[in-house]
C-alpha cells in the first residue's frame, strides 16, 4: 500500500470464532484445565488474533488489548489497585486473586461490575484506596514483546488513558481527581518509559472518558497528566483515541502534547468534521480516523467513506492521516463466515469483526492508490448494498404509514392517572399491598428440553404446546396455593425477553454465532433488526388467555417494552432510532390490543433497558427520554380506563429521571428496593410520584432465601416515606433463574410479610 495513508486496529473480539476463549475461562473456573493449559490457549488466541489482523492489511496492530477477563480490571491489577479485603499484600497479581476481584471468592465478594460508557460491554470498577500505585507487570510491553516474537509484528500497545482509568474508578471523592491523578503519574510514566526503552513506536492511549463532556478542570488535568508524560517521556509517540461520541471542544484535545488525536466519525454525530471544518488541524498532528462502524454490523457503504477521507485528506497534512475502525471492535462478533442460514443479499450487506478490517484495507487502499484500481471491490460493495437497501421489507409503505397516523394520535390515555386509579380501583378489588411476581418462574432444564426438542423438530407442534400448557397449569396452581393477588403465566414459551418477540415479529433476523461478550466470559447473541419491524399475529395471547382461564384472580399479560426491544438488538442504522422505537411501538400496541380483547385486562410492558440508551452527552438526554417515553405511551395507550398497564425496571439508578418514569404513565411500576435500601422511594417522594410502585422487596440475583422480617423491614422503610395505598409487593424481577423450592420459600414469606404489614397499617 502506499505510505501516505496508515491503517490501524484499536482492539479485536477476544472470545474467538467459536467463543473458546469462553471455553478456556470456564473449563478453568470448573477445574478442568490447569492454569499451564489456560494461558497455552490463551496465548494461542491471542497469537491467532494478531495474525487475522496482520493478513486482513492492517499495519498498526493493537497489543495489550486482549485480556483474561476486562481491560479495565488488567489495568487495575497491573498498578496493584487490589481493594483491602482480598489481603493482597504487594507483588505481582496472581491468576487467581485477579479472577477472585472479578468473580468472587470464599473470602471477599466479587468487585464492581458496570456498563462501558454506553455499550452492553461490562467492566470491572477499580476500586482505589489509599495504597501507593506500584507497577506489578507491565502487561502492554509483554504484550508487544509476544507479537514480535510470535508473529513478527510490531504491534502498538494498548493503555487505558489515567484520566479515563480514574473517572470510571471509585474509592474517592469526585474533587481529588486531580490529587489521585498525581499519585498515579509515576507508574504511567514508568510504564511507558519501558514501552519506550523496548522501541515501541506509536502507543494507543485510549481515553474515552474525555467524550462525556469536558469541564474546565478536566481539561486542566489532562494538560497536566499529558504534559508531565510528554516532558518524562519524549519521543514516544502517543495516539490519544477516543471514541463513541463527538471529542468536544476538539481545541483543547488538539492543544494537548500527544502526536496524533484518534476520532469516532461514526457515532459522532457528524459533530467532528463539523469542528475540524472550524478549526485549523495542528501541521505536527497525526488523525487517527475511525470510519468504520465498531459498535453496528452493517457493511461500510465504501464511497461514502472514500468521500470523507477525500475531505479529511484536505485539513491533514499528507503522511499523517490513520484509518481506521470507530472504536475497539470488541462489540462485534468474529466473522460473518459461518452464517450460512441467512439470505445473501442480507448477509452480503453484514460485517462482523473480520470484514471490518477487510473493508478497511479496500477503503484505505483506495483511497491511497485510486479507486480505478480497485473498480471491481468497490462495485461489489456498491451493489451488495443497494440489493439489500432496495429488500421490500425494508421499506414498508403500510408500516410507514400506519407509524404516520400513529404520531397524529394523541399519546395519551384516555383519563389521566387520579381518575383511572378510581375506577380501577373498584374494578380489581385488590387488597392493601397486593402482592404478585415480575413474570418468570425458574427456567428447569426439563423446560429447555421441552424447547430445543421442539426446535430440532424432535417434538411436534402440539406436544410442545401441551408441554407448556402443563407447565402454565403447575404455575397457576403454585401461586394460588401461595396466596399471591396477581399471577402470571411464567413465561416457560420464552427464552430471552428480546428474542422471544423478535422470532414473532417482522423485520428481524437471527445470526448463528453473531456472539459479543457482555461481561466475563458472558456473551450475547443480540438480535438484529434488519427490516420494518411490523406485528404479525399475536405472540402472547394464546398462553395468557390459557392461564387466565385456570383462576379466577388476575394474570398479568407480559410483554417486553420497544424501548428494551431496540436497546438490546443490533439495529439497522439508515432510519433513526426514535423512528425503529416506533415502528416497535406500533406492533406492541396491536399486542396490547389483541391481549386486552381476549380479556387480559391487566398487562405488564418490561422495560430494564430503558437507561442503558441514555445518550453519552447530558445535553442529549432529553431528546431521547422524549421519544423512548413516547413510544412507550404509543405502545400502551389504547386500552380502556379500567385495564391497568405495569411496567417494570429492575435497577436503582432512576433517581434523576423519575420524571420520565412519570411520563410513561403506566399504572403501576416495579422497582428493585432491597439492594438501594429504599433510596429510590425517597426519590419517588421528593418527585410526587403518584402512581402504584411495585416494591421489589428480595434480590432474585442470589439463592438465599430471605425471611420476613427483612421484607417487613424494607416494606416499613418505604410506607414511613409514601402511602401504603400506592404500593404493590413482588421480588425484584424475574425467577427464571432461580429453583422451585428456594422460589417457593421465598415467595411464601414474601405473602406473609405482606399480610403482617396490611394488619399493622
Ligand atoms: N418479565 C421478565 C421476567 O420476569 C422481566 C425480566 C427483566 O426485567 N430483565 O423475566
Ligand atoms: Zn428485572
Amino acid at each position: 500500500m502506499s505510505s501516505t495513508i496508515t491503517t490501524s486496529s484499536l482492539g479485536y473480539p477476544r472470545i474467538g470464532r467459536n467463543r473458546e476463549w469462553k471455553k478456556l475461562l470456564e473449563d478453568f473456573w470448573s477445574g478442568k484445565i490447569s492454569e499451564e493449559q489456560l494461558r497455552a490457549g490463551m496465548s494461542g488466541l491471542q497469537l491467532q488474533h494478531l495474525k487475522t489482523q496482520q493478513q486482513a492489511g492492517i499495519e498498526l496492530i493493537p497489543v495489550g488489548d486482549f485480556t483474561f477477563y476486562d481491560h479495565v480490571l488488567d489495568t487495575a491489577a497491573m498498578f496493584g489497585v487490589v481493594p483491602p479485603r482480598y489481603g493482597y499484600d504487594g507483588g505481582e497479581i496472581s491468576l487467581e486473586l485477579y479472577f477472585a476481584m472479578a468473580r468472587g471468592s470464599a473470602g471477599a465478594t466479587a468487585c464492581e461490575m458496570t456498563k462501558w460508557f454506553n455499550t452492553n460491554y461490562h467492566y470491572i470498577v477499580p476500586e482505589i484506596g489509599e495504597q501507593t500505585p506500584v507497577l506489578t507487570a507491565n502487561k502492554p510491553l509483554a504484550a508487544y514483546r509476544f507479537a514480535k516474537e510470535q508473529a513478527g509484528i510490531e504491534g502498538k500497545p494498548v493503555v487505558l488513558g489515567l484520566y479515563t482509568f480514574l473517572k470510571l474508578s471509585k474509592g474517592f471523592p469526585a474533587a481529588d481527581l486531580a490529587a489521585v491523578a498525581e499519585r498515579f503519574l509515576p507508574v504511567y510514566i514508568q510504564l511507558l518509559q519501558e514501552l519506550k526503552q523496548e522501541g515501541v513506536a506509536w502507543v494507543q492511549i485510549d481515553e474515552p472518558a474525555v467524550v462525556t463532556g469536558l469541564g474546565a478542570e478536566d481539561i486542566t488535568l489532562l494538560e497536566r497528566i499529558y504534559e508531565t508524560i510528554a516532558s518524562r517521556v519524549p519521543g514516544l509517540k502517543l495516539l490519544l483515541q477516543t471514541y463513541f461520541e463527538a471529542a468536544e471542544p476538539l481545541e483543547a484535545l488538539l492543544n494537548l502534547p500527544v502526536a496524533g488525536l484518534g476520532l469516532d466519525f461514526v457515532h459522532d454525530g457528524g459533530a467532528n468534521l463539523e469542528s475540524i471544518r472550524q478549526l485549523a488541524w495542528p501541521a505536527d498532528k497525526w488523525l487517527g480516523a475511525g470510519i468504520i462502524d465498531g459498535r453496528n454490523i452493517w457493511r461500510s457503504d465504501a464511497a461514502a467513506k472514500l468521500e470523507l477521507i477525500r475531505e479529511l485528506r484536505a485539513f491533514v497534512p499528507d503522511g499523517q492521516l490513520i484509518l481506521q475502525p470507530s472504536c475497539s471492535l470488541l462489540h462485534v462478533p468474529v466473522s460473518v463466515q459461518g452464517e450460512d442460514r441467512l439470505k445473501s443479499t442480507v448477509r452480503n450487506a453484514i460485517a462482523f469483526a473480520d470484514e471490518k478490517l477487510a473493508e478497511l484495507s479496500l477503503i484505505a487502499a483506495a483511497a491511497a492508490d485510486g479507486q480505478d484500481r480497485y473498480a471491481a471491490e468497490l462495485a461489489e460493495n456498491r451493489e451488495a448494498l443497494s440489493l439489500f437497501r432496495a429488500l421490500p421489507e425494508r421499506g414498508r409503505g403500510d408500516v410507514a404509514e400506519q407509524v404516520r397516523r400513529l404520531q397524529q394520535l394523541p399519546d395519551s390515555r384516555s383519563l389521566p392517572f387520579a381518575e383511572r386509579q378510581k375506577v380501577q380501583r373498584d374494578k380489581w378489588q385488590l387488597p392493601l399491598l397486593p402482592t404478585t411476581t415480575i413474570g418468570s418462574f425458574p427456567q428447569t432444564a426439563e423446560v429447555r428440553q421441552a424447547r430445543l426438542k421442539w426446535r430440532k423438530g424432535v417434538w411436534s407442534q402440539e406436544r410442545y404446546d401441551a408441554f407448556v400448557r402443563k407447565q402454565i397449569e403447575d404455575a397457576i396452581a403454585f401461586q394460588e396455593e401461595l396466596g399471591l393477588d396477581v399471577l402470571v403465566h411464567g413465561e416457560f414459551e420464552r427464552t430471552d425477553m428480546v428474542e422471544f418477540f423478535g422470532e414473532k415479529l417482522a423485520g428481524y433476523l437471527f445470526t448463528k454465532g453473531g456472539w459479543v461478550q457482555s461481561y466475563g466470559s458472558r456473551c450475547v447473541k443480540p438480535p438484529v433488526i434488519y427490516a420494518d419491524v411490523a406485528f404479525v399475529e399475536p405472540m402472547t395471547v394464546m398462553e395468557s388467555v390459557y392461564a387466565q382461564s385456570l383462576t379466577r384472580l388476575p394474570v398479568k399479560g407480559m410483554l417486553t417494552g420497544p424501548v428494551t426491544i431496540l436497546n438490546w438488538s443490533f439495529v439497522r442504522d439508515d432510519l433513526s432510532r426514535e423512528a425503529v422505537a416506533n415502528q416497535i411501538a406500533l406492533a406492541l400496541r396491536q399486542e396490547v390490543e389483541a391481549l386486552e380483547a381476549a380479556g387480559i385486562e391487566m398487562i405488564q410492558v418490561d422495560e430494564p433497558a430503558i437507561r442503558e440508551g441514555l445518550p453519552l452527552k447530558a445535553e442529549d438526554h432529553e431528546h431521547y427520554l422524549n421519544w423512548a417515553v413516547r413510544a412507550f405511551r404509543i405502545a400502551t395507550n389504547p386500552v380502556k380506563d379500567t385495564t391497568q398497564i405495569h411496567t417494570h425496571m429492575c435497577y436503582s439508578e432512576f433517581n434523576d429521571m423519575i420524571d420520565s418514569i412519570s411520563a410513561m404513565d403506566a399504572d403501576v411500576i416495579s422497582i428493585e428496593t432491597s439492594r438501594s435500601h429504599g433510596e429510590l422511594i425517597v426519590s419517588f417522594e421528593e418527585q410526587e410520584y403518584d402512581k402504584g410502585i411495585g416494591l421489589g422487596v428480595y434480590d432474585i440475583h442470589s439463592p438465599r432465601v430471605p425471611d420476613t422480617r427483612e421484607m417487613t423491614a424494607s416494606i416499613e422503610r418505604a410506607l414511613r416515606v409514601l402511602d401504603a395505598g400506592q404500593f404493590w409487593i413482588n421480588p425484584d424481577c424475574g425467577l427464571k433463574t432461580r429453583g422451585w423450592e428456594e422460589t417457593a420459600a421465598a415467595l411464601r414469606n414474601m405473602v406473609e410479610a405482606a399480610e403482617q404489614v396490611r394488619k399493622a397499617v
